[in-house]
């Protein structure tokens, strides 16, 4: 779920067409019985995130039609806002852009800024980014930055979120995805489950947009392919 290397992104490239594309079914020379798509199937081996044929669709989000994603913008009481909030949402929008061209057209991120600055009841340092954070530790963050937030927007209108900090928060150092656990209560505000958020570090300033795309596609359930 970390995003290290660019290659990643390009290699995400590849799956997500893989994923979402209709295969061309004329000229093929199959016997009309066979689904030609499932000849080049990519059997999925992790039980988790797969290239698409057993991925769980409760678990994750069907990469189909338009995904509305809300992008709050965090600071802290130790690393307060900094910069215009229109710096930061043209750093990742262009993320619309990729997905709809990745996807020839299927899907389409529209991404929604709340345009203002939500300050978070813990200190940036505090939250264990720069531990490598755990599943408890990224969803407390996000469960914070869903209930300061909760006053100014409505979480049923939207299928995730995208949590970018204050360019002083050097804490939160990269952008992990927060996927949800069915199986515990998780996040719920006014009557919404919080599925799916992609919690932004400093390296989305390194990456650019691709971050965004990258981690969005684990949403959808597919893998890391680097090592
Ligand atoms: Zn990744």
């Amino acid at each position: 779920m970390k995003l290290r290397p660019l290659t990643a992104a390009f290699a995400m490239t590849v799956m997500l067409a893989t994923a979402t594309a209709t295969p061309a079914l004329a000229d093929t020379g199959h016997p009309s019985t066979t689904a030609p798509a499932s000849d080049c199937a990519l059997p999925g081996r992790t039980g988790w995130t797969d290239e698409g044929h057993n991925t769980d669709y409760t678990q994750f989000q069907q990469p189909l039609g338009t995904k509305h994603v809300l992008m709050l913008f965090v600071d802290f009481p130790d690393a307060p806002a900094t910069g215009s909030l229109d710096d930061y949402y043209r750093e990742l929008a262009p993320a619309q852009d990729w997905m709809k061209q990745d996807s020839y057209g299927r899907l389409h991120l529209e991404i929604d800024p709340l345009k203002r600055w939500i300050t978070m009841p813990q200190t940036s340092a505090s939250y264990g980014f720069q531990r490598g954070i755990t599943f408890d530790e990224q969803e407390l963050y996000v469960k914070q930055a869903v209930q300061a937030a909760a006053p100014y927007t409505d979480f049923s209108k939207y299928d995730m979120l995208y949590i970018v900090p204050t360019r002083s928060a050097s804490a939160i150092s990269f952008s992990p995805t927060y996927l949800y656990d069915p199986t515990t209560a998780g996040i719920t505000v006014n009557g919404t489950r919080i599925k799916w958020a992609i919690t932004f570090g400093q390296d989305m300033w390194t990456w650019g947009y691709r971050v965004a795309d990258h981690e969005t596609s684990h949403t959808f359930g597919l893998p890391d392919l680097y090592k």
